[in-house]
């Protein structure tokens, strides 16, 4: 039984908590404060749900009021091993969202041309048999691949996957390119695994290139980690060319020149070879070394200790003086920050994502060259150390799993990125304008990409072409700009309304989180019985979990497609299978040590996860590379096989585990990389970003503009609906340094024309220190608009914009009016105070496809002026044209595939929705 000594404490060790125990979740009394000075109590039942508000997963507990029926409030969920009870503003703030009294309802039906905001309410019936009816339709006629899902941020582990084989559909899209695709490539060339688990609680120096203290990936629980390490005198440095708040609570910030900072780590790691602080044992284990020699110096002996003095030879350039010219920053701090990771040897911990990564033109290479840093140190894997993700991450398996089809799709998975890391998915409108596919339904799930998305108008142009998107369904928890572009908008639940299972590598150990619809679960506590969670929710809101089992349902009603076999109840085939012997299968059979946590408490596992939201699977997960494998088959190249899939390697005449790469060791050349086309690029080296400072003319008006940055309190689409959130953050400001300010002529508060090689928008200077100079910037987290004053986007936080073409491919947005009160059932709409909707940069912004990894490098060249006569805060102007043919542009930078065997891609690389092996050999 879980007692609430087990509950992680908010300080571990301290007792400091006044969470209520879990045995009284189902009957809690507290005071009213509001109620003071009469002494009133409220009794509430507690249950657990999962944040939705960004990919952290914290846990949240919802306050029902037993009275009224309705949630209350939300407060942090203490037995979730990830969060321990704690959340950022944005957990709280869903409290907003499940009483916007602007949000979407019902499910909705366009009733005029698309994009006119005519809308009539249907039921979901009807919705599902029209849209089940299309692709069914499509399917039997071979075009399953006409079918495409493109999701914004996942939220789930698996249950697509699981969708869409079922449907032998390759349409699955992730928002990826857009957001992490550089970071990913960059570990997984090492390892495999595209992602690095920080043990940051752990770790004796810590060196981020991103801001994981107020806004990062997992941010909330790692932000708690990193402090944890820091209260225990771990050192913090932070590389950001803009001080954010992680940097200024750090011990040292450095703002290099945007893109250079592999040039920097390079730098430490030549200092750390001069040195010789390298952990021998660790690299002569497990370092490709012998492939390297052996590719890239085949005159040289094959050992190990030349392999060091090779590597000392590589990187003999990259002294700290040559660094600190090409980055900007002071040579002595380069040293510092070397000595320091040096000195924490295997604690030392470190992150990157977003940020360098997916700024620049080569950005994968800043997680490649951070990693390289851990492998010299021997840091990987080790207690305090960095970890690769998987090995954190924990997923369960689904019921009924369909097997992998045998389908692939060009327009997500083109020949020419044939090593990008996720699909190309920002660059639909430019392949669609090519013709090279058309859509026949196309699903926007919690995602909007006119709005998120560079080049936002060849998203509106596109998904108003009917002959190019024959049917577009937004299913989203809020108004999106994209949505209004739609002709389905189907309202799907936040965080307390829907069902999902997900696990992140947040710390040392492995855990799984369980979000679920929290009036459903109060409401069957108390005797009552729902068919589909929609019943229990606001309005008619569902979840996508019911959503899609039904809409497989109406795409094949008689089963005979195959289709409908994969959602039948086990229990009674005529109807689909529920959420609770979806769940209840899952728990009863793939989550070790769940059933006998639930037995312990009387409990069935799916019992246990209703009442705590999240169960720990495994903690102090270490070294997980040295763990040895039984039973495996030996082949000739080292590697350990079982029933023909590789599972070890032969280590010093032992079996072990290792990593995913090829090699099953950390690879410092890439034969993969080298083998289709990028042999320079195979080892951890330095590219000019197409941000290059020394390219710039700065003193001229040219500067490098930041366009990615996080607010802490808000989060992309879905804060719009947030009030709580909006009148925390609605300033939208370009930071502009007072060095460039002076030469500019720019006050604070002047409007300032930023042109980029596609277009220009209007925003307002504010001079700080807080930049370097040469460098501006402006976060991505403002500038939302909706074209109707009372349809469409929240008022909250939406501007009232007109958007025209004024042009053959020209189009302009120009604010009307910005964020005013309003009237609504909630008072506090009354009392907007706030007015600044920011600006829609993003649309200004033509695509960058990087070569190799894919993702959009969102840093812009731009240039500044004071505002022409006539331009006003806000205006965005854009011409299709020319960003077309900046498409085109980073098009040619391509190696296209097949690779040497023929295929499309390297099979061993991970993608979504993973396809047969035949699947990849390229038909051309
Ligand atoms: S960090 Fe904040 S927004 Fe993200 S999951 Fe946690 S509470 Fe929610």
């Amino acid at each position: 039984m879980t007692t609430e000594s087990e509950i992680p404490r908010l300080i571990p060790g301290s007792g400091l908590t006044n969470y209520p125990p879990p045995d009284r979740w189902d009957d809690w009394e507290e005071w009213d404060a509001k109620a003071w000075p009469k002494r009133e109590k409220n009794r509430y039942r507690l249950v657990p749900t999962t944040c939705f508000n960004c990919e952290s997963a914290c846990g949240l507990l919802a306050y029902i009021d037993k009275d009224s029926g309705e949630i209350r409030r939300f407060e942090g969920n203490p037995a979730h091993p990830g969060s321990r009870g704690r959340n950022c503003a944005k957990g709280p703030a869903t409290i907003n969202q499940v009483n916007d009294p602007e949000r979407i309802l019902y499910p909705m039906r366009r009733s005029g041309p698309r994009g006119s905001g005519q809308w009539e309410r249907v039921t979901w019936e009807e919705a599902l048999a029209d849209i089940g009816g299309r692709m069914g339709d499509a399917i039997r006629e071979g075009r399953n691949d006409d079918i495409m899902y493109r999701g914004g941020r996942a939220g789930e582990d698996g249950f697509m996957d699981r969708t869409l084989k079922a449907w032998g559909v390759d349409g699955h899209n992730s928002h990826t390119n857009i957001c992490s695709s550089g970071a990913r490539v960059g570990y997984a060339m090492w390892s495999g695994y595209d992602r690095p688990s920080s043990d940051f609680a752990n770790a004796r120096f810590i060196l981020l290139l991103s801001s994981h203290l107020e806004t990062g990936h997992y941010f909330n629980p790692h932000a708690q980690r990193i402090m944890e390490a820091k209260r225990a005198g771990a050192k913090l440095v932070t590389v950001d060319p803009r001080l954010s708040n992680t940097a200024s609570m750090s011990d040292i910030w450095l703002s290099p020149w945007p893109g250079t900072e592999p040039a920097m780590l390079l730098a430490m790691a030549r200092l750390l070879l001069e040195w010789d602080t390298v952990d021998h044992e660790f690299m002569s284990r497990w370092v490709n070394w012998e492939a390297s020699m052996h590719a890239r110096y085949p005159e040289r002996p094959p050992t190990y200790e030349t392999f060091v003095d090779v590597l000392r030879e590589e990187y003999a350039g990259y002294t700290p003086e040559w660094a600190a010219d090409e980055c900007g920053v002071d040579a002595d701090q380069i040293e510092t920050v070397a000595r320091e990771i040096a000195n924490a040897g295997e604690r030392f911990s470190s992150h990157t994502w977003r940020s360098v990564g997916s700024g620049n033109l080569g950005g994968w290479q800043a997680a490649r060259c951070l990693q390289f840093l851990h492998v010299l140190t021997g840091s990987v894997g080790t207690v305090g150390g960095l970890s690769p993700s998987a090995w954190d991450k924990f997923k369960p398996k689904h019921w009924n799993m369909p097997p992998p089809h045998s389908r692939w799709n060009e327009l997500l998975w083109p020949i020419e990125y044939p090593l990008s890391h996720h699909e190309m998915s920002f660059l639909l409108p430019h392949f669609l304008k090519e013709g090279r596919g058309r859509l026949e339904v196309y699903f926007t799930r919690v995602y909007n990409p006119v709005w998120t998305n560079p080049d936002g108008f060849s998203w509106i142009e596109v998904l108003t072409d009917e002959e190019k998107i024959g049917l577009h369904v937004a299913m989203t928890p809020t108004w999106s700009e994209t949505a209004w572009y739609a002709d389905y908008v189907l309202p799907m639940g936040v965080s307390a309304e829907r069902h999902d299972t997900h696990s992140y590598e947040t710390h040392a150990a492995r855990w799984l989180g369980f979000r679920q619809p929290v009036l459903r679960v109060a409401g069957e506590r108390e005797g009552k019985t729902y068919e589909r969670t929609y019943e229990a929710n606001p309005g008619e809101v569902w979840e996508e979990t019911e959503f899609w089992i039904d809409l497989s349902w109406s795409v094949d009603p008689d089963g005979s497609l195959g289709i409908r076999k994969w959602f039948e109840s086990p229990e009674d085939p005529s109807r689909p299978v529920s959420v609770d012997e979806y769940y209840g299968w899952m728990f009863d059979n793939s989550v070790p040590g769940l059933p006998d946590k639930a037995a312990a408490e009387g409990l069935t596992p799916l019992g246990y996860m209703r009442k705590y939201g999240a169960v720990e699977i495994e903690r102090d997960i270490y070294r997980v590379n040295e763990r040895p494998v039984e039973g495996a088959e030996r082949g000739p190249d080292g590697i350990a096989y079982k029933d023909g899939a590789p599972v070890g390697v032969t280590i010093d005449g032992h079996v072990l585990e290792g990593f995913k790469s090829p090699s099953r060791k950390l690879e410092w050349y890439s034969s993969t990389m080298d083998e289709w086309g990028w042999h320079d690029e195979a080892i951890p080296g330095y590219l000019e970003t197409h941000v290059y400072w020394r390219d710039m003319d700065m003193g001229g008006n040219e500067r490098i503009l930041l366009p990615t940055f996080r607010l802490p309190t808000l989060i992309h689409t879905r804060s719009g609906n947030a009030k709580y959130l909006y009148e925390i953050s609605h300033g939208h400001p370009l930071w502009v340094n007072p060095i460039d300010a002076d030469a500019l002529g720019f006050e604070t508060g002047d409007l300032v024309r930023i042109s980029t090689d596609s277009g220009h928008f209007v925003m307002r200077a504010w001079r700080t220190e807080g930049i370097r100079p040469g460098v501006v910037a402006a976060s991505h987290h403002l500038g939302r608009w909706r074209l109707d004053d009372e349809r469409g986007n929240e008022r909250w936080s939406s501007a009232l914009v007109n958007v025209e073409q004024i042009g053959d491919g020209k189009w302009r947005l120009r604010q009307l009016k910005g964020i005013e009160p309003f009237s609504s059932d909630d008072p506090d709409s009354e009392r907007i105070w706030w007015s600044d909707p920011g600006v829609n940069q993003n649309l200004a912004f033509p695509v960058h496809p990087d070569p190799i990894s894919g993702m959009h490098a969102w840093h812009q060249r731009v240039r500044l002026t004071t505002a022409e006569a006539g331009d006003r805060y806000g205006d965005v102007v854009v011409d299709t044209n020319k960003s077309f043919q900046v498409y085109r542009d980073w098009l040619s930078k391509t190696k296209p595939g097949p690779g040497p065997d023929g295929t499309r891609r390297p099979l061993w690389l991970d993608r979504p929705v993973k396809p047969t092996p035949d699947a990849y050999v390229y038909p051309g």
